[in-house]
């Protein structure tokens, strides 16, 4: 079993979040293999066949997209993990500001940049608004949260690695 994790327009929260299960991280490194995380492994693109995939963050420019293009074609199940890649979440937010603001801001505006203000060349050009992964690829599960709930991933985790189907219980988000 292969798994991935991939990152969009976001915070890493939600990787961070698989990782804080603690000790069922041992369980789950016994049935599968972390093939690609930009977060935990310097791989720089995930392999063909990934059992199961995880993408987070929003899509917010054509890195972005290119990047779940690539994830969807070469996985088998997709989850969208964290209300980012669910709905847009903080990353969305970005859509209060325009794009030369955002770009004003972050590369023209601190001092940490270049006196000239030019910004980098491989910073990608940005999508005329946010999206979330679903708005673009065919995604099979949904776990919202901010990050996801521990008890979500401890539920959905094992069922996907047996290869089951799997559902969350029917409760808001917000209760316990
Ligand atoms: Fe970060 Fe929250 Fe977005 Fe996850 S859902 S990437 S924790 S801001």
């Amino acid at each position: 079993m292969k798994i991935a994790i991939e990152e969009l327009a976001g915070c890493s929260g939600c990787t961070i979040a698989v990782l804080d299960l603690h000790e069922m991280i041992l369980d789950v490194l016994e049935k599968a293999e972390i093939v690609y995380s930009p977060v935990i492994m310097d791989v720089k693109e995930p392999p063909e066949g990934v059992d199961v995939s995880f993408v987070t963050g929003c899509v917010r420019n054509e890195e972005n997209k290119e990047r779940l293009e690539k994830i969807r074609s070469r996985s088998k199940i997709l989850v969208a993990l964290g209300t980012c890649a669910c709905y847009g979440g903080i990353s969305g937010l970005s859509m209060l500001s325009s794009n030369e603001d955002i770009l004003n801001t972050v590369y023209r505006g601190v001092e940490t940049v270049s006196e000239d203000g030019v910004i980098p060349k491989n910073v990608p050009p940005f999508l005329y608004r946010a999206f979330a992964v679903g708005d673009i690829a065919k995604i099979d599960y949904y776990i919202t949260g901010c990050p996801p709930k521990e008890q979500f991933l401890r539920q959905i985790i094992p069922d996907l690695l047996k290869g089951d189907k799997t559902e969350l219980s029917k409760k808001s988000v917000c209760s316990e």
